[in-house]
């Protein structure tokens, strides 16, 4: 039986960009629909770095005040009243905990803008802990084939990058530029690629350029101060431009390389303003738009993919204890890839 003096580890954030303090708290129970995971593996986010810096504060922090939405690992116990779930589950744990299920972005399917969303690690607990409890409607079932460590990154970093590209309308045949080659960039470069879509990919770092290659980009180009000159050349331009890095320098670029009709989606966090002539608008029907993690649907799709053949990321593997470090190398954008934390036992 679990008793209400059960403790768990876990990494509590005490004051913002201080070190987060790896130490014992009392482990959750689940509730009526929900149900307790014991971790496995917790990837880190750089949406987790504006949290921790307190740039992201949330109007109620959980208590306690753990951060993480990447979570993997199997279902420990059931709250009253859950079905389609056993003990034992492979299960993920993504950002969105739950939505209010009754807006018309949840019942039109879009309940990933929901306005009422509740996310893991900012507004209940997250991840970064041996245990976390989940809404049962929303966790993400996982087979037993998977591998924790390089799943993790899927419940937010994969599922970002496979929202984007369903939300650019991509279809077989089409063409996309991928803007950014960091963890979610070349998410999106395998997933639009295996759907048949010719990717562009673009990138400052030429290593990263030839990993997307290695992962199905058919074209890369740099981006430097040429690149937006270089794209209006072309003859030929591109059904959608999708936008991961965190600048608002590439604008100028999606504009350069985007057809008549085609749809630019925002997906990293830009808070810099961009130019836009309504009058370009007007004369080519281009689409603007945005997107941020996915739906359930989505998380559905991205996982049956993913166990076809699994979608490939660097990651680096660290202990619970060296999460903040983990915080600070990706606030200076030091990283090679994802930092996951692996759990013992
Ligand atoms: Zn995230
Ligand atoms: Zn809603």
């Amino acid at each position: 039986m679990t008793s209400h003096t059960q403790t768990m580890r876990a990494a509590v954030l005490g004051g913002y960009g201080e070190p987060l303090a790896v130490t014992g708290v009392p482990r959750p129970m689940a509730g009526p629909g929900q149900i307790l995971v014991r971790l496995q593996a917790c990837g880190v986010c750089h949406t987790d770095v504006h949290i921790w810096r307190g740039e992201s504060v949330p109007p109620h922090a959980p208590s306690p005040f753990v951060m993480g939405h990447e979570g993997v690992g199997r279902v420990e116990a059931l709250g009253e009243g859950v079905s389609g779930w056993a003990v034992g589950d492979g299960v993920g744990v993504p950002w969105i905990h739950d939505t209010c299920c009754r807006c018309d972005e949840c019942l039109d399917g879009y309940e990933s803008f929901c306005q009422h969303h509740r996310a893991h690690g900012l507004n209940v607990p997250g991840a970064f802990a041996e245990y976390v409890v989940c809404d049962a409607r929303f966790a993400v079932a996982l087979p037993e084939t998977i591998d924790p460590v390089t799943t993790a990154p899927l419940m937010c970093a994969g599922i970002t990058a496979y929202g984007a590209v369903k939300r650019a309308g991509l279809k077989a045949g089409e063409s996309a530029i991928v803007f950014g080659c960091g963890g979610l960039g070349l998410y999106a470069v395998q997933i639009a690629s295996r759907l048949g879509v010719r990717v562009l990919a673009v990138d400052r770092d030429p290593v990263k350029l030839e990993i997307a290659r290695i992962y199905g980009a058919a074209e890369t180009e740099i981006a430097d101060s040429g690149l937006s000159s270089r794209l209006a050349a072309r003859g030929e331009k591109y059904h959608a431009c999708i936008n991961f890095a965190p600048t608002a320098a590439t604008w100028e670029a999606m504009v350069a390389g985007i057809r008549p009709r085609g749809r630019i989606v925002a997906a990293a966090m830009v808070f810099q303003p961009v130019p836009l002539i309504q009058e370009w608008l007007t004369a080519t029907g281009v689409v603007i738009t945005g997107t941020s993690v996915g739906t359930r649907q989505e998380m559905r799709e991205l996982v049956d993919m993913h166990v076809r053949k699994p979608l490939e990321t660097t990651v680096e593997t660290i202990k619970l204890e060296e999460v903040s470090n983990a915080l600070a190398v990706l606030e200076k954008g030091q990283s090679k890839g994802r930092f996951v934390i692996r759990f013992a036992g």
